[in-house]
């Protein structure tokens, strides 16, 4: 059967990645059908409001369902006699009880796309999964989709990050392919046409090498995270500064600046899973020793929250019992509203569970929030949230929060404390205006 001048696309699973997936590859002008098995997200992206914050996002919606080129569905019927590619963007989380992947939702869709795949296509895997997950999947469409063999998966990771996603995934650093076959390599880059035009590169894989490129690339992450938070330890305990080192180190371009920033640690719906499923799935590859210091990595993560609850119950006096404290974000990084594993709730939780008066303050994650620590009290503002409090704890580096005047908090709170979780504020400036501060690594 000729193949058609420009593939039709579908999207499985319209989170954080697919929704904005799809909404991107509709405005570079494929037609896209996106399916999710969450009925009122669905009715939501149908009616063009965003499910989560996303910058850009919303706007990037509304012009793909003008345009037509975005449709969303809950038939997967649909989707199988739709697609010519097929973009895999479910979600796979931390398993219930084990370090492992939970890949039910995977292998949920796949069991309910492959007997709609009655002709030649392509399965173009982007969630996270356990290497091997790529291979599993072929076989079970072998053996399950009219079509066996012809219905070819390739795996393509997805590298955007919350907060950029839109540009992310527009204009990606790299574009990973692993692939069988070259028709199905050749397939995703007449997709990809505009970015690889751009100069992005392509770098053409196994399916093994690209499942394990995004392992290796978020455990990269984490450890250059846990290792300059490790430094902040060892400067506070011997009067250094986190900040200068980081500065410092940062300008070797071996090292560079980025992801070198001290504080509360990382969160989120993918560091911490990722660098467990990978340990978990090395483990079961038998070279589990090789990856055991992401356990490590993992423990000094942690660690930055406990830091911080026991720094809180320090500067009041030995006890957070009763004390009011105020608490400026719940989002795991700014510009989103994902609160999954956030560093910045959890510490929150710690101190609602040692008796504090917590009031917590996100700009955009406050529903989220709700959802999942409803024991928590939320502010209707930074300003709501500050008056009369004991204490002030940076959680969410925010630019609202980055520009807050010391000055002007001081008239609100009871006690000029604060915790800068972030190392986001000028310490000078806020000592000067005669609050107590403590930063992270910093003397
Ligand atoms: P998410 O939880 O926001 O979205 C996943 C979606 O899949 C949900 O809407 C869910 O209802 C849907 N789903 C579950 N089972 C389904 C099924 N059988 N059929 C159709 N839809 C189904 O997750 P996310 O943040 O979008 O992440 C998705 C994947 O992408 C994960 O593997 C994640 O690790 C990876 N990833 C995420 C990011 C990110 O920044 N969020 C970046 C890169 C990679």
């Amino acid at each position: 059967m000729p193949k058609p001048a420009k593939p039709h696309l579908t999207v499985i699973g319209t989170g954080y990645l697919g929704a904005v997936h799809a909404a991107s590859m509709a405005s570079i002008g494929f037609e896209v059908l996106a399916i999710d098995v969450d009925v009122d997200k669905i009715e939501k992206l149908k009616a063009g409001q965003p499910p989560f914050f996303e910058p850009g996002f919303e706007a990037l919606l509304r012009s793909a369902l003008d345009s037509g080129n975005l449709r969303f569905t809950t038939s997967f019927e649909e989707i199988g006699e739709f697609g010519d590619v097929h973009f895999l963007c479910v979600g796979t989380p931390q398993h219930r009880d084990s370090l492992a992947a939970d890949l039910s939702w995977v292998r949920g869709a796949i069991a309910s796309l492959a007997p709609h795949l009655d002709r030649p296509c392509v399965i173009a895997g982007k969630s996270t999964v356990p290497v091997g997950t790529a291979a599993w999947l072929q076989e079970y469409i072998n053996g399950h989709a009219p079509a066996g063999a012809q219905a070819e998966v390739l795996w393509n990771p997805e590298f955007l990050r919350e907060g950029f996603a839109v540009q992310d995934t527009l204009h990606p650093d790299r574009i990973v392919l692993g692939a069988h076959s070259d028709e199905a390599r050749d397939q995703l880059c007449s997709v990809y046409a505009p970015m690889i035009a751009e100069g992005i590169p392509v770098i053409n894989t196994t399916l093994e090498t690209a499942e394990l490129v995004k392992a290796a690339a978020n455990s990269f992450l984490a450890t250059k995270i846990s290792f300059i938070n490790a430094m902040a330890d060892v400067c506070e305990a011997a009067g250094g500064d986190v900040v200068s080192l980081a500065e410092a180190i940062g300008y070797d371009t071996r090292i560079g600046h980025r992801f070198l920033g001290a504080g509360i640690g990382f969160g989120g719906g993918c560091l911490p899973k990722d660098i467990r499923a990978f340990s978990a799935r090395a483990s079961e590859l038998g070279v589990g020793d090789s990856l055991s210091f992401l356990h490590e990595v993992d423990r000094l993560n942690s660690r930055r929250r406990d830091q911080v609850s026991d720094w809180s119950a320090e500067m009041l006096d030995g006890d957070a019992y009763g004390a009011r404290i105020a608490c400026l974000g719940a989002a795991f990084k700014p510009d989103s509203d994902d609160v999954r594993d956030s560093p910045a709730l959890s510490i929150a939780g710690r101190l609602h569970l040692a008796g504090a008066q917590v009031r917590v303050f996100d700009p955009q994650a406050g529903p989220n929030s709700r959802r999942s620590h409803p024991e928590l009290i939320y502010a209707t503002s930074a300003a709501d949230a500050l008056q009369d409090a004991d204490l002030v704890l940076l959680l969410t580096e925010w630019d609202e929060f980055k520009s807050l005047d010391p000055v002007a908090v001081a008239k609100l709170v009871s006690h000029q404390r604060i915790i800068d979780g972030r190392n986001a504020l000028d310490p000078q400036k806020w000592r000067a205006a005669g609050w107590e501060y403590r930063g992270i690594g910093r003397p």
